[in-house]
């Protein structure tokens, strides 16, 4: 299915697609959220159903078994899914970023021997491009893979890995070449591979529902074989990975935020202070108004966004780039409104409302910060 040819109406297909996205959500995921993020338990059983559901290669080709939706789809399903809990969906958002990544990049082989097992989510992928010292300025990396026969050699360090620890499969950008984004190759290497360890689960403000881990690679022999594409085109995959990836990470800030309003909505409607129900003060209906109208208008401009990338619009890294910025800051500040309207009761853990805030705040620092997305729109307009 491609973007609706009306982009502001969704299809027949569409609205099934979100609301069986939804009912997922709210029957597997919402009920149990809070519970996860506190024991910090990542769900892979829940990861497994939704996959059956066809949610594990959601824009991966159907010939290795997923599902051949648009990125409009997508963004659909992840804003839905995140109304139950952002920090699953977004992990969700990555393994399926990375799961295309091979997709559209690996050899039939290589589709056929990584793909139907990530599509199933039998296999979980992380995307390694992070590093200590090469966090936005990425093609700065440093992990060598030195080439030894029909291997490469590989030392180094990825830091922040979504997933690491538990996931069995990782798609990394490691230097093969010289200095720069040109010098970059993407390597497939499985969590298992002789030389390859992890860091500690890093204490974290939200995403408490999936591990971030260090990935230390010390002589990891990782063959030939496993390489997407040609030496030097790593940078290139990586950046085509986060496109999508953009937009997924921008719906699941909007359904965060969407089921906070939700919550408040319900709150206001039975809190009463100085004898009357809160949502009868004006300045906070003004206040709630505000809230959907910017939610609507960074969802309006997310759908254009993913409808360019589906097209392949020359400019749709640029619009990827704007919509996670305006999508995330909107997910944020909306849900931390929300936060302040529940008064005391929003900081209580029981509430749900200071988990999404706490999920939605990194969503403005990963798969680039919102800095780095004004950097990519500049360069655009200034060259
Ligand atoms: C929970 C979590 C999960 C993550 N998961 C993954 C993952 O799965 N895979 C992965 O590869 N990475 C992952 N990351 C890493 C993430 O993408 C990086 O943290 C992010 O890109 C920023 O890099 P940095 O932390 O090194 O910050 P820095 O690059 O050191 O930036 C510090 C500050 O300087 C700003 N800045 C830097 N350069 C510029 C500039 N040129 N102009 C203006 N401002 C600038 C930044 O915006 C930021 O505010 C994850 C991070 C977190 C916190």
């Amino acid at each position: 299915m491609s973007g609706a040819p009306d982009m502001f109406t969704l299809s027949d297909d569409q609205i099934a697609i979100r609301d069986m996205a939804r009912d997922f959500a709210t029957a597997e995921i919402a009920p149990n959220a809070v519970a996860w993020d506190e024991a910090k338990h990542f769900p892979v059983e829940t990861l497994r159903a939704a996959a059956a559901l066809g949610m594990g290669g959601i824009y991966v080709r159907e010939d290795v078994g997923g599902s051949g939706l648009s990125r409009l789809d997508a963004a659909l399903i992840f804003e839905a899914l995140a109304t139950g809990c952002p920090g699953t969906a977004a992990y969700l958002s990555i393994h399926n970023m990375a799961t295309w990544m091979i997709d559209r990049f690996g050899s039939d082989d290589q589709r056929a021997r990584w793909v139907p097992q990530l599509a199933t989510m039998a296999c979980l992928a992380s995307y390694g491009l992070t590093e200590p010292g090469a966090g936005s300025d990425a093609a700065a990396l440093k992990t060598r893979a030195v080439r030894d026969g029909d291997h490469y050699i590989v030392d180094g360090q990825k830091q922040f890995i979504s997933g690491a620890g538990a996931s069995d499969i990782h798609v990394v950008m490691v230097r093969t070449g010289g200095d720069g984004p040109k010098g970059i190759s993407t390597l497939v290497i499985p969590a298992d591979t002789p030389g390859l360890s992890f860091g500690a689960n890093e204490k974290k403000m939200g995403w408490n529902v999936q591990p971030t881990r260090a990935v230390i690679f010390e002589g990891v022999r990782v063959p030939v074989a496993n390489r997407l594409g040609a030496e030097g085109e790593g940078f290139k995959i990586a950046m085509a990975g986060l496109d999508g990836g953009r937009l997924n990470i921008g719906a699941c800030s909007l359904g965060g935020a969407q089921a906070a309003l939700d919550k408040t909505l319900a709150y206001m409607r039975e809190r009463k202070a100085f004898g009357q129900r809160l949502d009868a003060f004006q300045a906070l209906q003004f206040r709630l108004a505000d809230m959907a109208t910017e939610l609507e208008v960074a969802r309006t401009f997310l759908w254009r966004a993913a409808a360019a990338l589906d097209a392949k619009a020359p400019d749709a890294t640029k619009l990827c780039a704007m919509a996670k910025r305006v999508a995330t800051d909107t997910g944020f500040t909306v849900a931390n409104d929300a936060l302040q309207l529940h008064g005391g009761y929003g900081y209580l853990a029981d509430y749900g409302i200071e988990k999404i805030v706490r999920d939605l705040r990194v969503h403005q620092i990963l798969e680039g910060t919102n800095e780095i997305m004004r950097l990519i729109v500049a360069r655009t307009l200034i060259g």
